[in-house]
């Protein structure tokens, strides 16, 4: 591809708006932009990586035996009557009417629609095992769009769908599906951790979400560095309620800080000027995650909604304070600080200076803060890096330490026994020539999601920087005035050809900007392989590489690079 004849629209700044890393460098990249909340447009550089995650979905989907379908985004509401979904999804689902005032909605999954199609289609056991799958825009109207394209409104998964005759052979299919999301995000280069997830009504232990592990994850993650344990907090909590609490204070990792005494000190130490009288209050755990928070608080103001309230259930501490009564607030998690219309700042992902006693136990259920007055004496201090918590109980099996770390939830898998099959009689006729209810596993993965997800995984103060699976070109190469020089187009051209001819995804980066807006843009945007070819080079017969992760360029022979970058 020329660049001449592509699209690049990249930002200097990221609109105000935009609240995470990966969604400031997907804007200013140029790969989307912003139509609704939730609700975005994929530019033309942002396609190319969503087309390449799909890519490796569906090739391995294929592998993996599953056939692929699709099924409509506008599904009439009867089918969802039929499973009762349509009266117990809420407002996520988006509902509407026809012309004709019948009830429709925008598919948040299709259950459904893949169950009503296989009590049409699969007759007999001899037609099964099958699997189904789309990959299809998606509408949830989620409370707190976010992130991006990370928490979308609308946005693009890949569903999948098995149906077998017994529980043992809905097993494998499981196992399959669980085998491929492992090569799938093995192959995009994403770290992850396969975590145990609730399985709800439907019991046993066939949950499971693969959670990309990155700071600003909204997920929280129970894990055994000495195991291979993992689940998520919810199940963590569920099963042993003790593992998902942090301990307090003596289980935390702590680093004195023997210059913070007072709450002015801590005021100064993390750089946030408060001229108020203000207090501190850590809220340790808030129902979301199980990591404390800590408040400073306006001294006038008691917070008595937090200590007469109980936090289970509660997405955020913040949503028991007055919006002017907390002047700054501090978390792991930025979802959980999240837009609660408080006029503080929120300070999300950083190490919080927390003085000893602030830290408090009790029990589960309630929360748990000491207020600190304003120049009152502390002890020493200790400092809390609440990103990383070490909870401090055993894991179930009895291997090590529990740890918490955060996650972005980008792939589920889940058995679903006979439960949609049940409700849509949806049945095949087994061996014995009787009628028996389909054996249903789901397996979804948050395509769109995946590209927040890489992205909060790998970038620096310059951009993004991506794998070779992702990218949306491998190589580019950025010719120094090309339009003064000959010998600088020819060896660019020459490069470009190639390339091309070896199926390599190559940018000729041919816009008529000025060289330091070619070689920031590339950055930016993030392309792993770079050759900059400019008239000094040549005239010595080298040319510049870089890889995106590199501190510096490598000359390497011009007769050469072709093979080089291959
Ligand atoms: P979450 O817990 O993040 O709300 P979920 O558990 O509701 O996700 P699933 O129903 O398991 O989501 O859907 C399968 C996958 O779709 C998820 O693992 C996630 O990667 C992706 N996904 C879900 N909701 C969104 C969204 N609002 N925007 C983008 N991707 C999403
Ligand atoms: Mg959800
Ligand atoms: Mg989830
Ligand atoms: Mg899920």
């Amino acid at each position: 591809m020329r660049a001449s004849q592509f699209f690049i629209s990249t930002l200097k700044e990221a609109p105000g708006d935009a609240d995470i890393v990966s969604q400031k460098l997907m804007l200013r990249a140029g790969m989307i932009r912003k139509v609704a909340a939730g609700v975005y447009t994929w530019m033309p550089m942002g396609l190319r990586t969503l087309r390449k995650v799909e890519a490796i979905v569906r090739e391995e989907m294929d592998r993996a035996g599953a056939i692929e379908v699709t099924m409509p985004v506008v599904q009439p509401a009867v089918l969802w009557q039929e499973t009762g979904r349509w009266d117990k999804m809420g407002d996520e689902l988006l509902r509407f009417k026809d012309r004709h005032d019948r009830d429709f909605v925008i598919q948040p999954t299709s259950e459904e629609v893949v169950t009503d199609i296989a009590r049409g289609e699969l007759k007999s056991y001899r037609q099964l095992p099958k699997n189904f799958y789309q990959i299809q825009t998606k509408f949830r109207d989620e409370r707190r769009p976010r992130f991006g394209v990370m928490r979308g409104r609308e946005f693009t998964m890949k569903d999948a769908y098995s149906f077998d005759r017994s529980a043992e052979a809905a097993g494998q299919s499981y196992d399959n599906m669980f085998a491929a999301y492992r090569r799938i995000f093995d192959r995009m280069g994403l770290t992850y951790r396969a975590v145990a997830a609730d399985t709800g009504a439907i019991g046993g232990d066939r949950s499971h979400e693969f959670q990309v592990i990155a700071d600003t994850g909204e997920d929280a993650i129970v894990y055994c560095p000495a195991s291979d344990y993992a689940a998520n907090i919810e199940l963590a909590e569920a099963v042993a309620p003790a593992h998902a609490r942090p301990a307090p204070g003596a289980a935390m990792q702590k680093v004195s800080t023997p210059g913070v005494k007072t709450i002015a000190d801590l005021v100064a130490f993390l750089d946030c000027p408060v001229e108020q009288t203000v207090k501190a209050v850590v809220v340790e755990g808030d129902g979301e995650d199980g990591l404390p928070v800590l408040l400073l608080v306006r001294g006038d103001h008691e917070l008595n909604e937090v200590k007469a309230g109980k936090l289970a259930g509660v997405a955020s501490p913040l949503a028991f304070a007055t919006p002017d009564s907390i002047v700054a607030a501090f978390g792991a998690n930025p979802g959980s600080l999240g837009p609660v219309g408080f006029k503080g700042k929120v300070y999300a992902d950083r190490t919080v200076a927390v003085m000893a006693d602030m830290v408090t136990g009790g029990n589960e259920d309630d929360v748990h803060l000491t207020g600190v007055n304003f120049g009152r004496d502390c002890p020493e201090p200790v400092v809390v890096d609440i990103r990383n918590v070490v909870v401090g109980d055993m894991s179930p099996d009895g291997q090590g330490e529990l740890a918490i770390q955060r996650g972005i939830e980008v792939g589920h898998v889940f058995y679903l026994g006979t439960k949609y099959s049940q409700e849509m009689n949806a049945t095949f006729l087994d061996d014995d020539g009787k009628p028996k209810f389909f054996e249903m596993g789901c397996y979804g993965i948050g395509v769109s999601r995946i590209l927040g997800a890489a992205i909060e995984q790998n970038f620096d103060e310059r951009g993004i920087i991506w794998t070779d699976a992702l990218a949306p070109f491998t190589v580019v190469i950025v010719p120094m005035g090309m339009a003064r020089s000959e010998a600088v187009r020819e060896a660019a051209e020459g490069l470009y050809t190639t390339l091309k001819a070896q199926g390599v995804d190559v940018l000729l980066d041919d816009r008529e900007e000025r060289p330091g807006v070619l070689l920031a843009d590339s950055e930016l945007i993030g392309y792993p392989h770079r050759v900059v070819i400019g008239d000094r080079g040549l005239k010595e017969g080298k040319v510049e590489y870089r890889h995106r992760r590199d501190e510096a360029s490598t000359d390497v022979a011009a007769a050469d690079i072709a093979a080089f970058v291959l």
